[in-house]
């Protein structure tokens, strides 16, 4: 962790009930990086991008995004999400892109990605729509902008969601597991735009994933966690053929 981190956690724990879920866990990440967290499930994986979402708090600790605190502590010691008004500019940096799509059932394609920028941004509706038109191109989309979700195969809805997610032009870009709910064809298409924006943007990427492949080709660093801790940090060239840890060597095995 340095002072040009744009994002932080310190100190950070965190269980539900008995289950220590984050150990005292520090790190950061330096904006434009691409990090992918790796490990077995249960290590708490999910819940660090949520945290960064406010989605679950920490008992204990700090994180930080450009130098803002996410969470404030109360009086009895316990954290809760910071203000709205103070977590406002945050909120139109980060966004996630989760497992399950989570398309608004209820709109076509193009309301789903204009929908925050009118909202969140205060974009006009022309403006909102000429970028989710851009975003629906870039994702392969620009003929489904009329349909509803449910007529579209899991890997188009996905990338809706990506769309999506882009259309508030992020500084930080969180994807949990964006493929596992897919076949393995509908994930290789979710991957290569997830490389198109890596290349063509410079959005900080956090990144969940069991694609390995798809970790190699766009980390700068790869982290291995392992209850709750980070047991290995480097870059995937080394992280992937050479793991110090016997933890990690097991799980690496594990999904050959
Ligand atoms: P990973 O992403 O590495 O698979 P998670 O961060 O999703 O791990 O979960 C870590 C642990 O926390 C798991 O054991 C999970 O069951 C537990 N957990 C996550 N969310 C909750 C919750 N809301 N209530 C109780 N346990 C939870």
């Amino acid at each position: 962790m340095t002072r040009a981190d744009q994002i932080t956690f310190d100190g950070v724990s965190k269980k539900f009930g008995e289950n220590v879920v984050l150990d005292d866990l520090s790190f950061g990440v330096a904006a434009g990086e691409r990090v992918t967290l790796i490990g077995p499930s249960g290590s708490g994986k999910t819940t660090i991008l949520r945290m960064l979402m406010t989605l679950t708090e920490p008992d204990s600790g700090t994180i930080t995004v450009d130098g803002d605190n996410l969470f404030q502590e109360m009086r009895n010691g316990t954290l809760v999400p910071a203000r709205e008004q103070h977590l406002r500019s945050v909120r139109r940096k980060i966004t996630m892109v989760f497992q399950q799509y989570n398309l608004f059932p209820n709109m076509r394609v193009l309301r789903n990605v204009t929908e925050a920028p009118v909202h969140v941004l205060g974009l006009s509706q022309d403006e909102a729509e000429a970028r989710a038109r851009e975003l629906l191109e870039m994702v392969g989309l620009a003929d489904k902008i009329d349909a509803h979700p449910a007529h579209l195969s899991g890997g188009q809805q996905q990338r809706v969601a990506i769309a999506r997610a882009l259309a508030i032009r992020p500084e930080v870009l969180l994807l949990d597991e964006v493929t596992s709910a897919l076949d393995p064809e509908l994930a290789a298409e979710v991957l290569d735009v997830l490389r198109d924006v890596a290349k063509s943007t410079s959005v900080t990427m956090l990144c969940v994933t069991h694609a390995m492949k798809f970790a190699r080709d766009i980390s700068d660093r790869v982290l291995m966690f392992n209850e709750g801790r980070i047991i290995e940090s480097a870059p995937p060239a080394e992280l992937f053929d050479a793991p110090q840890h016997e933890r990690t060597q097991r799980f690496l095995r594990s999904l050959r």
